[in-house]
């Protein structure tokens, strides 16, 4: 670990092996982000609203209906979080590669082109196209929202999947689910 930190962190004792090869500034987002376990947020009547909807129309796997409720979800989150709202596309068939099949992306801001931060999410399986298990599909999208979060709230440069940054998605599916 560098020198002079006294952040605890989550993997303090199994660093990967990824952290030694990033720039010092770069340890100190990923150790920064490593920090931080949950969110301060409560979810209120709207948000429970936008995720039941959510959960219902993915039964019926309606995509633009997904879209929109995906949509109000985000929203209202961001708005829970006092941050500016994140846009959130949803297609159809997950993508696949070697690595597996695509669940939902990510887009930070690119400053090159000014393009806002953007979630892209997958509503069905890429081999027998079924509709994602809604509660999949709610923490796939807590998920890419926890990346918009780490810039949006938690100004981290860059966001990394540290123990951290899956502890504050678990707080965010918890806070959606246990409300
Ligand atoms: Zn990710």
């Amino acid at each position: 670990m560098a020198t002079g930190l006294t952040l605890r962190t989550n993997s303090e004792t199994q660093l990967p092996a990824f952290f030694y090869r990033l720039s010092s500034r770069a340890q100190r987002t990923w150790l920064k982000s490593d920090t931080v376990e949950r969110y301060d947020y409560v979810p209120n009547d709207a948000a429970r609203n936008s995720l039941d909807a959510l959960m219902r129309v993915l039964e019926t796997g309606n995509l633009a209906g997904c879209t929109t409720c995906a949509r109000a979800l985000a929203a209202e989150i961001c708005r829970g979080l006092a941050t500016a709202p994140v846009s959130v596309e949803v297609r159809g068939v997950r993508p696949r590669n070697q690595r597996g099949e695509l669940h939902g992306l990510f887009y930070p801001y690119d400053p090159r082109i000014r393009r806002p931060p953007y979630i892209v999410l997958w509503m069905r399986t890429a081999q027998r196209h079924d509709v994602v298990k809604p509660k999949t599909f709610v923490r796939t999208l807590m998920h890419e929202v926890g990346h918009y979060l780490d810039y949006a709230l938690l100004r981290l440069e860059d966001s990394y999947h540290t123990q951290g940054f899956f502890k504050r998605e678990s707080s965010l599916v918890r806070a959606l689910f246990n409300s």
